[in-house]
């Protein structure tokens, strides 16, 4: 038996569209504190396992994170299991503060009355998310202002105060100068303490600087998974790749 409790844990995991397999009996084993990139060329089923473990689309097999099964539970009760997403565009909402952003992310589980009551000081989980995302000095600037980067990491900001343990990131560096993306490393880091992080992303120097752990997905399929050099190393990696 697996005692991998603590983490994300997908079995024999199948996402079937129109008869064809977008993801094809994937295992895939993540502890909790680790950063897994998962990388593959297009099409190779990283966004549809992504979506499958998030509850948007119908899987097979099993994905548990915590030790608590996740298929076949709508997405609303999956993002209350601790479980959070971030897309390409970050969809924060442009004509409200930085503050308000996080106030509104982190009152998604309290009443409506609790949300819109003025308070004169900041709750701490969302003061703490502030300063984890290096937007403190902005908190007052309406989020449409910010920059690329800079709204990406709201958008982090805004899991983290929803107590998000399992963090699934799509494509978090694209777009982003490299001081952005090496401040978002950093974020990772910070983040990955105590959660558990899921990266897809096609940025490989990016990959290389921040993984601490990498799967490879072709067809549907985990092509191989291991630390950055051993991937880089998988003769069927480099195949898949120089082959694109
Ligand atoms: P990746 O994120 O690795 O680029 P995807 O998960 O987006 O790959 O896609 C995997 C495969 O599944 C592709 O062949 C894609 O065309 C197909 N696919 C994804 N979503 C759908 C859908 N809603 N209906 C039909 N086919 C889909």
């Amino acid at each position: 038996t697996d005692t991998t409790t603590d983490g994300l844990r997908v079995r024999d995991l199948r996402v079937v569209f129109d008869g064809f397999a977008a993801v094809d009996g994937v295992d895939l084993t993540v502890p909790s504190g680790d950063i897994r990139f998962l990388i593959g060329p297009n099409g190779a089923g990283k966004t549809t396992l992504v979506d499958a473990v998030t509850g948007l689309v119908r899987a097979s097999g099993s994905a548990s994170f915590a030790g608590r099964e996740l298929l076949g539970r709508p997405v609303h009760r999956i993002a209350r299991m601790g479980i959070g997403r971030t897309f390409q565009t970050a969809t924060v909402f442009e004509e409200l503060s930085v503050l308000q952003n996080l106030d509104i992310a982190a009152g998604a589980g309290r009443g409506p009355l609790t949300m819109l009551r003025r308070r004169s000081s900041v709750p701490e989980n969302v003061a703490e998310a502030l300063e984890t995302i290096g937007l403190a000095d902005r908190r007052d600037q309406p989020a449409g202002t910010l920059a690329h980067g800079q709204k990406q990491w709201l958008e982090i900001g805004m899991l983290l105060v929803q107590d998000v343990r399992l963090l699934l990131l799509d494509e978090p560096v694209a777009g982003m100068s490299h001081e952005e993306r090496d401040a978002t490393g950093e974020l990772l880091g910070v983040v990955g303490r105590g959660r558990t992080i899921v990266v897809i992303e096609h940025d490989m120097d990016f990959m290389r600087a921040y993984a601490r752990s990498v799967t490879v997905l072709h067809g549907g399929k985990v092509l191989s998974e291991g630390t950055v050099a051993q991937v880089q190393a998988d003769p069927r990696v480099q195949a898949v790749y120089l082959g694109e």
